[in-house]
Order: C-alpha cells, then sequence, then structure tokens
C-alpha cells in the first residue's frame, strides 16, 4: 500500500481529511488573564475585611472592553467595569461579576471577601505554550477546525487526497436524461461511486462511460493509469466475452493481485497495480459496485488519505430475521441498522440480488453471513458495517 502524503492547505480545504502533523501550542492559552464575567476587576486583597457593615470601597475608573489592549495598571483602591474575555490589568486578580456588584456614587461597595483568581481566566490555564494539542492521525473534523483556528493557523498539512478515476464499461449504458432506447439502461454506478466519493470529500478526476471495446478501454485506462492515484472500473471484468478490462489493464503491464473473491455479490472482483497506482475492477451489477467499493475501495482510499480506522464500523448485533447463508461464500445483504430500546439491531432489506439498487434507498449498513450450512437464526447475532451516514 503506498503511503499518504503530507501537503499544506488552508484551513477550509482540510474538513475531513487526516492531520499530518502534531499540533503544539504556540503560545499559552489563554494567552493573557482574561475576565470570566461582566463585572469588576480589583485587588482581592483589598476585599479581606469587607462585610455588609463596612464594605469595601473602590474608585471605578473605565471600562475595559473585550478587545481593549491593557491599559495602566490597576492602583490601590481602583477598580474598572470589565466585560467578558477582556484583559485583566496589572494588579487586578479577581473580578467581581455584574450582578453581585453595587455601584455608588462612582464607587463599587463589595460587601464580602472575594478569593483571588475568581472569575479570572488565567494564562496558560488550559495549556502551556509548546504543549500538544493534537496529534498526527486526527480526523480534522469542525471541532478540530476550531482548535486550529484558535491557534491562529490558516493552513494546516494534511494527508494529500487521493486522485481518483471512475471508468464504467458497457455498450448498455446510456446516460441519465436521455431517452433509454430498447437494450440499454441507465448508467447509474459512475453517479453512485461519483457520489460516494464526493461523501468522502474526494472530487473524482474524471468519470467516464465507455464502450465494451477493447481498445477504447486500454486508452481510457492508459490514460487514468498515469494521472491517478486509484482507478475504479466498474464492469467488464468477468468471464463474458466482450469484458475487457483485465485485457487492458495487463496490456498496460498492470499487476494483478487477485482476481474473484469468493463472495456475494461481487464475485469476480479484481484488484491490480501498476507502480503506485491501485486498480479495482468492480464487477458491474450495481450492489456488487456498491458493496465492493464500500468492502473494499472505500478502506483503501481512507488508507491513502491517512486514516487510521480505514474500514466501516462493525458490531455483532443481534437479526430480526433469520438470515439463509450460502455454503461456499461470504454473502453480504443490504441491510438496515436501527436503534430500538437502547439496542442497535440488524435488519435486512429485500430485493437482494446483485442487479438490483431499489430496496438500497432504506439501506445504512450491511449484513455479513460467513460460509455456513446452518445461518443465522433470528435474534442471533450477525456482523453488521455501518455505512458512513449511519455513524
Ligand atoms: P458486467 O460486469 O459488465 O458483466 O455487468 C454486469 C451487469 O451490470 C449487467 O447487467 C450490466 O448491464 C450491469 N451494469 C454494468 N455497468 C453498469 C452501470 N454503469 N450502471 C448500471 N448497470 C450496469
Ligand atoms: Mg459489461
Amino acid at each position: 500500500m503506498p503511503s499518504p502524503e503530507a501537503e499544506a492547505v488552508l484551513l477550509k480545504e482540510a474538513l475531513f481529511g487526516v492531520l499530518a502533523e502534531d499540533v503544539k501550542a504556540p503560545f499559552p492559552l489563554p494567552v493573557y488573564d482574561n475576565s470570566a464575567m461582566d463585572g469588576f476587576v480589583l485587588r482581592a486583597g483589598q476585599t479581606e475585611r469587607a462585610s455588609s457593615q463596612s464594605p469595601a470601597r473602590f474608585a471605578v475608573r473605565g471600562t475595559i472592553q473585550a478587545g481593549d489592549a491593557p491599559g495602566r495598571a490597576l492602583l490601590k483602591n481602583e477598580a474598572y467595569r470589565i466585560m467578558t474575555g477582556a484583559c485583566v490589568p496589572q494588579g487586578g486578580d479577581a473580578v467581581l461579576a455584574q450582578e453581585e456588584a453595587r455601584v455608588k456614587d462612582g464607587f463599587l461597595l463589595v460587601e464580602k471577601p472575594l478569593a483571588k483568581g475568581t472569575n479570572v481566566r488565567r494564562k496558560g490555564e488550559e495549556a502551556e505554550k509548546g504543549s500538544q494539542l493534537l496529534s498526527k492521525g486526527a480526523q480534522i473534523h469542525p471541532g478540530v477546525m476550531g482548535i486550529l483556528a484558535s491557534l491562529g493557523r490558516e493552513r494546516v498539512k494534511v494527508y494529500r487526497k487521493p486522485r481518483v478515476s471512475l471508468l464504467a464499461t458497457g455498450n448498455e449504458l446510456a446516460a441519465p436524461g436521455r431517452p433509454l432506447p430498447l437494450g440499454k439502461i441507465y448508467d447509474s454506478n459512475s453517479s453512485m461511486v461519483g457520489a460516494a466519493l464526493r461523501a468522502m470529500r474526494l472530487e473524482p478526476l474524471c468519470v467516464r462511460t465507455l464502450p465494451d471495446r477493447l481498445s477504447a478501454i486500454e486508452k481510457a485506462v492508459g490514460e487514468a493509469l498515469r494521472k491517478s492515484d486509484v482507478l475504479v472500473l466498474m464492469g467488464g471484468v468477468s468471464v463474458g466475452e466482450y469484458d475487457y478490462v483485465k485485457e487492458a489493464l495487463s496490456r498496460h503491464k498492470a499487476q494483478t493481485l487477485f482476481w474473484k473473491v469468493s463472495q456475494k455479490p461481487g464475485k469476480p472482483l479484481y484488484f491490480a497495480r501498476k507502480g503506485r497506482t491501485l486498480v479495482f475492477g468492480l464487477p458491474g451489477n450495481p450492489w456488487s459496485v456498491f458493496m465492493c467499493f464500500y468492502e473494499y475501495v472505500y478502506p483503501a482510499l481512507r488508507r491513502l488519505m491517512g486514516y487510521g480506522r480505514p474500514y466501516l464500523f462493525s458490531a455483532s448485533l443481534p437479526t430480526e430475521a433469520s438470515l439463509k447463508a450460502d455454503s461456499g461464500k461470504t454473502l453480504f445483504l443490504k441491510g438496515r441498522i436501527s436503534l430500538r430500546g437502547g439496542q442497535f439491531r440488524a435488519g435486512v432489506l429485500t430485493r437482494q440480488s446483485s442487479h438490483m439498487i431499489s430496496s438500497l434507498g432504506g439501506a445504512n449498513g450491511f449484513m455479513v453471513v460467513p460460509p455456513s450450512s446452518k445461518g443465522v437464526r433470528r435474534g442471533e447475532k450477525v456482523e453488521a458495517h455501518f455505512l458512513p451516514w449511519l455513524v
């Protein structure tokens, strides 16, 4: 597997990428002592003997707003009105909350002792300068964006997004939006896998539909191999007379890593590499394409994106229906995982054949039934894989 490469990108382009650097605090957090409340900043020591009979008295000298640079130091018996987030002036060490303050004739009257540090966010209390806040390999979610922005970062090092090309093959394919002559079907795979890539925030380099003609496939494969990290072909990898994908790849001296997996759907799945480019040949039936994408291509892409957990989340869940097993192949079933009574449950959808995707609308996971003679009875546990929109 080629290892992920790092590059510096603008923060807004980094969402759901993976950090390729450890991020340390470039300054203490907070960077200066500041007020946690709207109120009055003063010296706590001067309230030591304050009581309602003899309140401590402070002359209110002005207002320090959030954003003001620290002005002159606070002198004895002085206070400033101060706002949340505003710099605590030198000499000030406590803030009396607005709600507790009594001001009379320009004087603040404090009726009980205030402990030093009250309502003050101390410089460095959250993190010392140089302490590590984020680690290489972390997913950049909106919370991470917030951290990076709070450190003043405009760019961040992430693992470079893989360049992915998509080629669908089949004489029968018609583009959605056009009329559908007899004998043709709409090309659903290109849109489906294109969308799956975009959902990973990967914009495919190219999406093309090709006829079942060796010369055309060979040419398109050559171009895609040159510019892509991952090439995904759909259709034409089976044993049919017009299945030219493997031949086209062998003409480009791609090295076959495997062909055929004992699974259903997606048995003729093909995997090869040419230099650094990974090549997936997905059997063209749409359910095979969908399953093989999420079980094989998705983890490879995530690994290239730097994710430490490349595979779909999986859990062993009670099944809502009995599931028949195949004696020789691992079965993947379109499934719906639901949460009821605090427990995730695995439901299986209808219309499971490999050419059918009309029940995929309700799918948020796969059920995986290993080869056996027995199958899985209702209520027993089955391995469930969570599609990315479930979690
Ligand atoms: P193949 O893998 O080329 O033998 O195709 C297997 C089945 O999938 C055939 O019924 C094809 O018509 C269908 N198929 C292939 N490519 C697509 C596609 N892009 N969109 C929808 N169905 C497809
Ligand atoms: Mg075909």
